[in-house]
């Protein structure tokens, strides 16, 4: 049994939806379930939607999210899909009106989750809808009735006891029997409050799916061909990875590397099961296939790779009293950051300071802006972006940095990594 994952960008209209339909129809004997995640950018415009209502911006809400509705009511339509479809999806979009109508009394991390995971409610039901037009039998689950997590909202850890318990109960019977879509990126609380993965976490919902009922492979489909040494778009020397491992892709996403979720690697990994990533675009292409390696993984048959994450912002920390930054101030200092939820991609101190390079979230720092003053002070400088190299030669090296300002430079075994300014 597979678990499969499509992203938005392979379901973004009708003639998307249709290829996606092939693809499901093609693989039907495989497949256990299928994890989807909202159309297109519909998470970028439900931001906008939520962070007007914050700013309690509320006609402009509900234009935004007219919108959405707009977009969401036409695909149905071009699908030839029923009115009673329609009108499920619009109880959907009835249940976040009733939010945007009151002022917001809660943190901006909850509503945002409670608006947000619309995306994901509407898309896995215009596609389970439409599989059975074409007649592919399946049953559409609320993830949120068996994916439980914490109350972190935004970035929520899984309760995997819960979540094992919830699918082994309520999934696994239909395994063989029924086809199951469901929504990425989404979960539940015990109280029934909505929460988020973080942004992307829809493949990450799929290894979750895949680790509690043991799948034999996750797939998820791209519009890229696979993992490749680098980002196309960036590189016009990037190169597909037919086979890698799981610590070597770990490590390229936990650096950057866009093309899967941080966090999808290590349930697969922990059960050993296989991720291929592959395109709906070039369907007779295979692919990467990320498993375990049997060759051992020393540096000499590992390729080149390269990874930059873009938006990065340079902090730098020095204690008030010129102090050393020993370990118990080390240790504040991370805690610190924890606390801001600011994500930390590479970091190094001296005697007096810490520099720290964070993704650049100006909400995140504005919280650790206000927690700082007691200990350290703070200077910043946006405008960043990281570039991670593995396995890299001097020459390789001196192609990829060249002359670029650096601000901060790191080397560790077979990594090496740069912090330059963005052009
Ligand atoms: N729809 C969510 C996002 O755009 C989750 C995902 O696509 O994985 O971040
Ligand atoms: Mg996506």
């Amino acid at each position: 049994m597979k678990v499969f994952k499509f992203g938005g960008a392979s379901i973004q209209d009708a003639a998307s939806m249709q290829n996606v339909g092939s693809i499901i129809q093609k693989h039907s004997q495989d497949i256990g379930l299928i994890v989807i995640s909202a159309l297109g950018k519909t998470t970028n415009a439900l931001e906008k939607v939520i962070i007007s209502f914050f700013e309690q911006q509320n006609p402009t809400a509900f234009q935004l999210l007219e919108e959405i509705k707009e977009k969401h009511l036409l695909l149905c339509t071009e699908l030839g899909l029923s009115q009673a479809v329609v009108t499920e999806l619009e109880d959907m979009f009835i249940d976040v009106e009733w939010i945007l109508e009151n002022p917001p009394l809660r943190e901006f991390n909850y509503y945002y989750d409670q608006i947000i995971c619309l995306g994901e409610l509407l898309s896995s039901k215009i596609i389970s809808e439409f599989l059975i037009t074409q007649g592919i039998d399946n049953v559409w689950v609320d993830v949120r009735d068996v994916l439980r997590t914490d109350d972190n909202y935004r970035a929520a850890n899984v309760n995997w006891a819960q979540t094992q318990q919830l699918v082994t109960q309520k999934i696994s019977p239909l395994m063989g029997k029924k086809l199951v879509i469901t929504q990425g990126f989404i979960g539940s609380t015990d109280d029934n409050c909505s929460t988020t993965l973080a942004r992307e976490g829809s493949d990450y919902t799929a290894a979750i799916f895949s680790y509690c009922l043991n799948a034999a492979e996750m797939v998820i489909w791209k519009d890229v061909l696979g993992v490749l040494t680098a980002d196309p778009r960036l590189f016009d020397d990037a190169v597909l990875l037919p086979n890698l491992s799981y610590e070597e892709a770990i490590e390229m996403t936990y650096y950057g590397a866009q093309v899967i979720h941080p966090k999808t690697l290590q349930p697969l990994q922990a059960k050993q099961i296989p991720l291929r990533v592959r395109s709906f675009i070039h369907q007779s292409h295979e692919g990467t296939l990320i498993c375990k390696q049997t060759a051992p993984n020393n540096s000499l048959n590992l390729p080149p790779v390269v990874v930059v994450k873009p938006n990065q912002t340079l902090l730098k920390l020095e204690s008030l009293d010129m102090e050393f930054m020993d370990e118990q101030k080390l240790a504040k200092v991370f805690q610190l950051l924890s606390k801001s939820q600011l994500k930390t991609n590479m970091s190094q101190h001296s005697a007096l300071g810490f520099w720290v390079s964070v993704n650049t979230e100006a909400d995140k720092l504005n919280v650790l802006k206000t927690i700082l003053p007691p200990y350290f002070s703070l200077t910043v400088t946006e405008g960043l972006k990281l570039i991670t190299l593995r396995h890299c030669s001097p020459d390789l090296i001196q192609k990829y940095i060249g002359n670029q300002t650096v601000l901060l430079q790191g080397n560790s075994q077979n990594t090496q990594q740069w912090l330059v300014i963005s052009d």
